[in-house]
């Protein structure tokens, strides 16, 4: 049977000679990977739909393993977004997180939909936004059932969260609980505050957020150990960020082309 799909490509790889391997996330079809034949032609009117996180319609051929793609048009290539090299590795990222964090054929439709709105963002304003990432990534931990408790102690249940984050336990913990445990990260007043804050936001107003750069470094670590932890996974474009970032790595547009 085949299906009408709405998409983002996650991830294109060589298969046989020149077709290619395309990992999609369908928002009805959850995530599904395909085969599109005779992609690395320069020919392949398939080219401009199926580059990695190209929103797209396709029309796909189901097979007993891989679909087939058959026909397709790009809906927005996000031009601007791929002129930026923070902001195309935050894409990466994503990417990233979606692909190893989903299973096949489990739809997520709010979950497309969210990821759709932090890729117009970055397009509309580049690498202004981390904090996209870390809500995101909430957004991801909360579809896949390991949402964080920071509500209540994620140890005891009952007492009033504190500071320290435990990875294994999957959230805050209470001062007490956090007395008794090991390897929990700590956080200060300020990460904790905006930790709860993207808990309950949406994009935009997650772009109104101020944070400290300590903040947000502290988030990121937390939130990254706490989703590698828990899909047990490994985040390539995780540590790609962190390096973009290294004192003299230099960030921003690419010099314009003449
Ligand atoms: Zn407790």
């Amino acid at each position: 049977m085949d299906f009408h799909a709405e998409v983002i490509v996650l991830s294109q790889r060589d298969f046989r000679e020149a077709d290619a391997l395309v990992t999609l996330f369908a928002r009805e079809q959850g995530k599904q990977r395909a085969v599109a034949r005779g992609l690395k032609k320069p020919s392949s009117s398939l080219r401009p739909c199926l580059q990695p996180f190209c929103h797209s319609r396709l029309h796909v051929r189901r097979g007993r393993e891989l679909g087939l793609v058959t026909q397709g048009r790009a809906l927005n290539f996000f031009p601007d977004l791929r002129e930026d090299i923070e902001a195309t590795a935050m894409a990466a990222y994503l990417m990233e997180l979606v692909e190893k964090g989903l299973e096949e054929a489990d739809p997520h439709p709010r979950l497309f939909d969210d990821l759709l709105q932090v890729l117009q963002h970055l397009e509309c304003r580049a690498a202004a936004a981390p904090l996209l990432l870390r809500w995101f990534e909430l957004r991801l931990a909360a579809e896949t059932g390991y949402r964080p408790h920071l509500q209540e102690c994620a140890d005891c249940g009952t007492g009033r969260p504190g500071k320290h984050f435990s990875v294994s336990q999957g959230g805050l913990l209470c001062d007490r609980c956090a007395g008794a445990a090991a390897g929990t990260l700590s956080l200060d007043g300020e990460s904790c505050a905006l930790l709860l804050a993207l808990g309950g936001a949406r994009p935009d107003t997650v772009l109104r957020l101020r944070a400290s750069a300590r903040a947000q470094a502290l988030l990121e670590e937390v939130l990254g150990r706490h989703l590698e932890y828990h899909l047990d996974r490994r985040f390539v474009f995780r540590q790609l960020l962190r390096s973009l970032r290294a004192p003299g790595a230099g960030s921003g547009r690419r010099p314009a082309a003449d």
